[in-house]
């Protein structure tokens, strides 16, 4: 049931119960005044009075919109809402965003002697306000939450705007663009969705690429969050060399994040760590996930999250995560997961505290985040983390191979020298490169570009290649023992990103496998 219905559901039956106080929480006090509207003007309670009260407009009748009277004061509408309980049975008197009704203060006790008056002549003082109730005032009454829209209450949104402006504007989206818009509009408000919405049909037509210039805009109004980065991916994150069955493996999970779940009882993915050897590619392939997918990225920096006092870092996580589910969908970023979540010298239990809180959301979100974990120091990770139904899958992205090496190399040479490399220089390239990472191909290729730049084509010669190969020192060279320590690990417990290996020898070790999908190669 979507989110309204389930609140106007709820507050029907508190107010029939005649509950004497009732604390509607929201940020969209337009959509609770619509909420409480519908209530009152259901036929069941065409007799019984409803007042409503507003700093800016004072004291009206809630379904006529009358002014009561000229006195807009607070105090003068509380002294009426104590006269309308004491005098007639069933007022309602509504308070939109009164004062601070957190604590114990005089207006909060105030409020609780107007309730209990309310409750001796079945009355109900009903609070709507962005902030919690005082306690000591909740615990006369009841609260209801109304949540911002969800993706099928956007859905219908959507549609009725859009009805709206048939033959006024061309308007190109099918069924499953709207189904897409509404997804990108969950965690903005109703006002800010049709906002969003009008400023497209502004432009003069509804066009089906239009869908995403609202994850930009909402990108917009989620602009500053701490501990939350959004980061702008380049045309060129989208290229990567290698990883085939990283890749392979991703395509399904689009079509899935991106197909109708509703009633069929499977949830989104929800994420992938990616655990190897430096440079070869984990965090570009968040980025390329982000671009392929045309979903935002956003970096969560754990490090930022840890504060210096008790509880802080929880509270920061807490709402960074939630931000995320408001954002979503998009992808999740967590660079080097070990830095914030690995569990040594904590003395604290902070760590602990965060990986259990972390590990909750993902498996209890619902959110269309896709999240994308890399890792190099795995040793340090907390186990739990690799446990199914955590992550969907843990890679490993080893250094590459013969034929990535070639597909890298031909990418790279391609984007720095502008022209495809010779095939006899190719090869000569994928065999001296042996052990060098994705990142150190692109550095040499990187240097060949810049001569090319700066003295002219004709100082590119084949040997001048070669020797920038040559003398490329590569990271699994200068630091070979916590490489291998690395490849060691991931090979036994992680399924490898890059070509299908054979078949282990029968008896053999090997590493967990994954069955190659059909198309692996070219984008995600
Ligand atoms: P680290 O753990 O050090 O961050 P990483 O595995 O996340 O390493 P990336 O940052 O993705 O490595 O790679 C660094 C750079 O190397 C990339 O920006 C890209 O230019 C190049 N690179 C690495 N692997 C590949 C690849 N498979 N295909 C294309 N380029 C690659």
């Amino acid at each position: 049931m979507p989110l309204f219905a389930e609140a106007r559901r709820d507050l029907d039956s508190y107010i029939a119960a005649r509950i004497p106080v009732v604390g509607l929480r929201t940020i969209e006090q337009p959509r609770a005044m619509r909420l409480v509207r519908e209530a009152a003007g259901s036929p069941a309670r065409a007799g019984l009075p409803f007042w409503v009260y507003t700093r800016a407009t004072g004291l009206r009748d809630l379904r006529t919109n009358a002014p009561v009277n000229e006195d807009r004061s607070l105090t003068g509408a509380m002294e009426f809402a104590a006269a309308q309980f004491t005098g007639r049975a069933q007022a309602t008197v509504v308070f939109v965003d009164p004062d601070d009704v957190s604590g114990d203060s005089p207006f909060t006790r105030h409020l609780s002697e107007l309730a209990r008056l309310a409750d001796s002549n079945s009355g109900c003082l009903m609070l709507i306000t962005d902030t919690p109730i005082w306690t000591g005032l909740l615990r006369l009454g009841m609260t209801l939450q109304l949540d911002l829209p969800d993706a099928e209450e956007m859905y219908t949104q959507i549609t009725s705007f859009l009805g709206d402006h048939h033959g006024v504007v061309p308007i190109e989206w099918t069924e499953q663009d709207t189904r897409r818009a509404a997804e990108f509009l969950v965690g903005v408000t109703e006002a800010e969705a049709v906002n969003l919405l009008a400023t497209i049909v502004a432009k003069g037509s509804v066009k089906r690429e239009d869908v995403h210039l609202l994850a930009r805009a909402k990108d917009r109004i989620f602009g500053d969050l701490a501990g939350l980065e959004r980061v702008q991916v380049k045309e060129a994150d989208r290229q990567i060399g290698g990883l085939a069955t990283l890749r392979a493996w991703l395509r399904n999970k689009r079509e899935l994040l991106e197909s109708d779940l509703r009633g069929t009882g499977l949830r989104p993915p929800r994420g992938v760590l990616l655990v190897g050897v430096p440079g070869c590619g984990k965090s570009l392939s968040a980025k390329a996930i982000s671009a392929e997918w045309r979903l935002p990225l956003y970096r969560l920096d754990l490090a930022s999250i840890l504060g210096k006092y008790v509880g802080e870092s929880e509270g920061r996580l807490k709402d960074a995560l939630e931000t995320v589910d408001r954002i979503s969908p998009c992808v999740l970023w967590i660079d080097e997961i070990e830095k914030g979540l690995a569990g040594q010298n904590d003395s604290t239990g902070v760590n602990r505290r965060l990986v259990g809180q972390f590990l909750f959301w993902l498996q209890e979100s619902d959110s269309r985040s896709f999240v994308v974990a890399t890792a190099n120091d795995v040793r340090s990770l907390p186990p739990e983390l690799f446990r199914k139904g955590r992550f969907d899958e843990l890679f490993f992205v080893d250094l590459p191979d013969e034929a990535d090496r070639r597909e890298i190399i031909a990418m790279y040479y391609q984007r720095y020298v502008k022209v495809a490399p010779p095939q006899d220089l190719l090869d000569a390239l994928v065999s001296m490169s042996e052990g060098f990472a994705g990142a150190d191909l692109e550095s040499a290729l990187h240097d060949v570009g810049a001569m090319r730049h700066i003295r002219g084509e004709a100082a590119v010669t084949p040997a001048f290649v070669r020797d920038t190969f040559a003398n490329t020192m590569p990271l699994s060279r200068t630091n070979p023992e916590q490489i291998e320590d690395i490849r060691a690990w991931g090979r036994d417990r992680a399924v490898p990103a890059g070509t299908p290996a054979p078949a282990p020898e029968p008896g053999g070790r090997g590493g967990r496998r994954i069955l190659p999908q059909p198309g692996v190669g070219g984008g995600f």
